[in-house]
């Protein structure tokens, strides 16, 4: 059997869906296919999200897929000095709502087919090839092999894409920069703030952070990213000693556990080809320093989908005209990526030690009140180094 399409978009977590639901508004025909039976499921996330993000890309928040509201962040050091932010007073990415991943992801799904498009769920892709002007994917299907024969794919299939190999496209993460992720979804969990957003620091998780998102009074999202590269140990052991160590869930008890890579290099340095676009985290597209990567997965799609839609009206797939969804991605994000990255090199060149000083010098600080350059000046008072590393970012 053979499928034809317009545009076929592999992949229905975030990215995918706002890609399928965009370029199915501008007009053309699309097809969206992920190998889950239930979309969302697994949630592979700590489901934290910005509101100001979700705004941005004309997504009305809804009860269903909102499970709580944060508007603080707890920073705590390895010897648990902590440091608190408040959302009204400092810009954070990656708080606002803690969201129903499973619910949300499935919401935007059924966005994408009140826009138009056909949605086959437990199909997986397996092959991709380009044959003159347009694009030949083989899927498993409810158990059937199926053909797709479609004009534009964007690939959306997260951060083992293979889209993008399949496709030519260097897409393939080095070790160093690719972030094992474990949680716990638990139950008990004695939070200081229901609505405080907490992430932890140094060696509790080597290259990466630990979190406690909330999702309720005393559920939570418990979890951790390690590079794999600079610790003996995996995510799901650093894991187990942070839950059994931190106080907040010591009495807490899990009822799910999730697993996922998390790429944090920054952007592919090309993510367009003839016929082919890749967006989310199968682009690298997350925030490199926090891991989060929905609503800039998003954003991607929503361009990527405009993109699509009009190279069908013109009757040009080539990488020349889709490349414009990589300029406008580039224009927005390509910056503040770069600062995230510079951040993230400096953070994960700190030692326990020197993340307790900084913590200690800007305990009880009233950051509405600090300016960034007085902000830069009192780290680089405990920790020099911060100058050469960060100078340029303020
Ligand atoms: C532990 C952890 C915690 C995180 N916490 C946060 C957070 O708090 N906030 C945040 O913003 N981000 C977070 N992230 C990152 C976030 O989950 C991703 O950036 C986001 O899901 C990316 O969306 P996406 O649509 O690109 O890919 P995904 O959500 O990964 O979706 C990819 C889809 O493609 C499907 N698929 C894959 N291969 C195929 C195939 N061959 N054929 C068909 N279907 C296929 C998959 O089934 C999946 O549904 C976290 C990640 C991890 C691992």
């Amino acid at each position: 059997m053979i499928i034809e399409t317009d545009v076929l978009v592999i992949g229905a977590g975030p990215a995918g869906s706002t890609a399928a639901k965009h370029a199915a508004i501008g007009g053309a025909e699309v097809l969206l296919v992920d190998k889950k039976s239930e979309i969302g499921t697994p949630k592979r996330c700590a489901e934290g999200v910005s509101k100001n993000g979700l705004k941005k890309l004309g997504i009305k928040p809804k009860n269903r897929w909102i499970a709580a509201e944060m508007d603080r962040v707890r920073l705590v050091s390895p010897s648990g000095i902590d440091v608190w932010l408040d959302q009204e007073n400092v810009r954070l990415p990656e708080t606002g709502y803690n969201l129903e991943r499973k619910v949300f992801d499935k919401h935007m799904a059924m966005d994408a087919a009140r826009a138009g498009s056909q949605i086959m769920v437990k199909t997986l892709a397996k092959e991709l090839t380009l044959k003159d002007h347009h694009v030949l994917v083989k899927a498993e299907s409810m158990g059937n092999t199926t053909k797709i024969k479609s004009k534009i794919v964007i690939g959306a299939d997260g951060p083992e894409s293979r889209v993008g190999r399949w496709a030519g496209l260097k897409s393939t993460t080095k070790p160093k920069n690719m972030e094992s992720g474990a949680q716990f979804e638990m139950v008990g969990v004695e939070l200081e703030d229901i609505r405080a957003t907490e992430f932890y620091f140094g060696s509790v998780a080597p290259g990466g952070y630990a979190w406690i998102f909330p999702k309720g009074d005393d559920i939570a999202n418990v979890g951790l990213g390690v590079i794999n590269t600079i610790t003996p140990k995996n995510a799901y052991q650093h894991l187990l000693d942070f839950v059994r160590e931190c106080k907040a869930t010591q009495n807490a008890v899990a009822v799910e556990f999730n697993v996922g890579g998390v790429p944090v290099g920054g952007p592919l340095n090309k993510f367009v080809t003839d016929n082919v676009m890749l967006v989310g985290d199968a682009a690298g597209q997350l925030n490199p320093l926090t891991g989060g990567g929905i609503i800039s997965g998003m954003q991607a799609g929503l361009i990527a989908g405009e993109v699509a839609a009009n190279a069908i009206t013109e009757g040009n797939y080539s990488r020349e005209n889709l490349k414009k969804y990589e300029t406008l991605w580039l224009e927005e994000n390509e910056l503040t990526f770069q600062k995230y990255l510079k951040a993230k090199e400096y953070l994960q060149s700190l030692s326990d030690e020197e993340l307790d000083s900084i913590a200690r010098a800007f305990k009880g600080s009233d950051f509405e009140r600090i300016g960034p350059m007085e902000l830069l000046k009192k780290l680089v008072k405990v920790s020099p180094k911060a100058m050469v590393k960060l100078g340029k970012l303020f």
